[in-house]
């Protein structure tokens, strides 16, 4: 069995529901640098680390239509006013989140997971 990166994911959580996912639909897949990512969950996206979705190479093209189906039903809707006319973004304090990556990537040490944020165009809700 040729295998191939699928997806990279930010935790083994999603990576986990992604491999849920395929195995419903047929597909076997395993997980790589899932350890890693759980020890060291600040270094995600630095030197392409993240949990990483492998499948076989003959799957491939039958497991990312997989996930784009999963996408594209999972829209976001706001929850004061079900609209989904949403932006995705660090938030209005986006720029405090910035520096604090910066000031963290120079002192070496992790920054936490920041979260991000949802942002309602109609009734300018922020979840
Ligand atoms: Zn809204």
């Amino acid at each position: 069995m040729e295998t191939t990166t699928l997806i990279t994911c930010n935790n083994s959580v999603e990576a986990n529901l992604i491999k849920g996912m395929l195995e419903n639909n047929g597909i076997e897949s395993f997980l790589t640098n899932e350890n890693f990512t759980n020890l060291m969950p600040h270094l995600n996206g630095v030197l392409g680390a993240g949990v990483q979705v492998m499948v076989d190479k003959k799957d491939l093209k039958m497991a990312q239509e997989l996930l784009e189906a999963q996408r594209n039903t999972d829209e976001t809707i706001c929850p004061d006013c079900g609209s989904n006319n949403i932006t995705t973004g660090l938030g209005t304090n986006g720029f405090k989140k910035i520096i604090t990556v910066l000031i963290s990537l120079f002192a070496w040490i992790p920054f936490g997971n920041l979260k991000r944020t949802h942002y309602c165009k109609d009734c300018k809700t922020e979840f």
